[in-house]
């Protein structure tokens, strides 16, 4: 290193002359000590970089404590923050998927900051279940004779094929060997819950026969998987949980189905396609149906397993259930979005209901709602206008529905939009929507009535970037 270059570093200021710079200031208030720290050290680190890389002499103290709070207000307090969903797409599983309802969030808050009688029978003052405060919601709502819930699908899968199928065969339509997001793979959910895959019938077709024919001495369990964020279509043959469910009572082996979403109402009357609902598999006979939480049914994250008392008593009595259980907030969440539907309240109430199902004219009002908010000189330079396009449910729910959506259309050309896409991300809370056609895309079915203002002066600061 030359004596010019270690003259420069030398003139760097210390940790201890930038954090006195620093801890009074109102931008970093809240931020703990240690936090300041370490963003003091890490554009320090940067700046010696720059100071050896570059030649350059380096930034005075002030400039690099500006940088630092600049670092730490872009980093928040908190790591993981409400975002305004402008992808329109209501299930969104990286922006967190079913948002909680009203009644959801007072149960929730309610349990989480007093004792509960999560494991007490109050009446006789023995240990209860845990279960107990879901399982004759769940059992009234799907007609099932038994229920349990753990921690997503993904679990009450394995749970599953661990307590039913371990060391056997399970039997599986090549059409149905679905992935979905987050390493989620039939064909290793298998190895993991120790079966054997026994795949039949071809990727289009697969017929009862191919099923009655595999079935031997090792089976242990005929499984369905709706294929719930794909569809076949064409030349295709599926055999129904009914005719499966005839063929397992017939040869004494259980049959299950993974329903993915698991929805409780059937929304044709809002233009969905029909989508088979957990009382309409339970009722074809299946012996055990799973499904999700936080997926149509709009609730917490969890795995639903509902079936036969036999078989759900034997996957409460699973070691496995106990590393897979849910705790007290998921299970007062899930109660009070149970309750919803059973007091006939979900439609108006669970949010992923209320938004899959608002009209498109509602949608368009809230949209222009966001414009009016602006100056016209803002909406000019944004070259904001409403237009009319389609969105997704998502959550690998209704793969095939195009939900009509208003959106926001931003951006005179494609670099416009990808600095505001940029600008919005960086905001607080970040917007999230997307490029398309050379044009941010803010689509308002996912945008929330509430989040109207913080949407609008979101743009605003935004304009000021292009
Ligand atoms: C979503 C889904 C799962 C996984 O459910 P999680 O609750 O996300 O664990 C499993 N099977 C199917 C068919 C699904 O659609």
């Amino acid at each position: 290193m030359s004596a010019d270059a270690r003259a420069a570093l030398r003139r760097i200021p210390s940790v201890d002359q930038l954090l006195r710079r620093l801890v009074d200031r109102p931008e970093v208030r809240g931020i703990p000590r240690v936090r300041l720290t370490a963003g003091v050290r890490d554009v320090l680190e940067d700046e010696r970089r720059r100071v050896m890389e570059e030649r350059v002499a380096p930034a005075d103290a002030e400039t690099l404590a500006a940088r630092v709070t600049e670092l730490l207000t872009r980093q928040g307090v908190f790591s993981l923050r409400p975002v305004i969903n402008a992808t329109g797409v209501v299930l969104h599983t990286n922006l967190g998927r079913a948002l909680l309802s009203a009644l959801a969030l007072e149960r929730l808050a309610c349990v989480a900051a007093a004792y509960s009688n999560l494991e007490l029978d109050l009446a006789t003052k023995e240990r209860g279940s845990r279960y107990s405060h879901v399982e004759g919601l769940l059992r009234r709502l799907t007609s099932a004779e038994d229920a349990l819930v753990v921690n997503n699908n993904a679990a009450a899968v394995l749970l599953a094929l661990e307590t039913l199928a371990h060391g056997k065969e399970v039997i599986v339509s090549r059409g149905e060997l679905i992935e979905i997001g987050g390493e989620f793979r039939i064909p290793e959910i298998m190895l993991r819950g120790g079966a054997v895959l026994r795949e039949v019938g071809t990727t289009n077709r697969t017929h009862l026969r191919d099923y009655a024919d595999a079935i031997g001495p090792d089976t242990g369990l005929l499984l369905k998987v709706h294929t719930s964020n794909y569809r076949v279509v064409g030349f295709t043959a599926a055999v129904s949980s009914r005719e499966l469910v005839e063929l397992g009572h017939e040869r004494s082996i259980p049959v299950m189905e993974d329903l993915g979403s698991g929805s409780l109402t059937d929304l044709r009357a809002y233009g969905f396609p029909h989508e088979p609902t957990v009382p309409e598999v339970v009722a074809s006979g299946v012996d055990l149906v799973s499904f999700s939480g936080d997926k149509l049914l709009g609730g917490p994250q969890a795995g639903i397993v509902v079936g036969r008392r036999a078989l759900v008593a034997r996957l409460k009595k699973n070691p496995w259930n106990r590393a897979l259980r849910v705790d007290k907030l998921t299970l007062a969440a899930l109660e009070a979005t149970l309750h919803a539907y059973e007091s006939r309240t979900a439609l108006a109430t669970v949010p992923t209901l209320r938004l899959l199902t608002e009209p498109l004219a509602s949608v368009r009002r809230r949209a222009r709602r966001v414009l009016a908010r602006l100056r016209p000189e803002t909406r000019t330079r944004l070259g904001a206008r409403v237009v009319e396009s389609t969105g997704e449910v998502g959550g690998g729910a209704l793969p095939t529905v195009e939900l009509p959506t208003a959106v926001l259309a931003l951006g005179a050309s494609a670099a416009a939009a990808r600095t505001l896409d940029a600008a919005l991300r960086e905001g607080d809370p970040a917007v999230i929507g997307r490029v398309a056609d050379d044009r941010l895309l803010l689509d308002c079915r996912t945008v929330l009535p509430s989040e109207v203002p913080a949407l609008a002066a979101a743009l605003a600061a935004a304009a000021t970037r292009l």
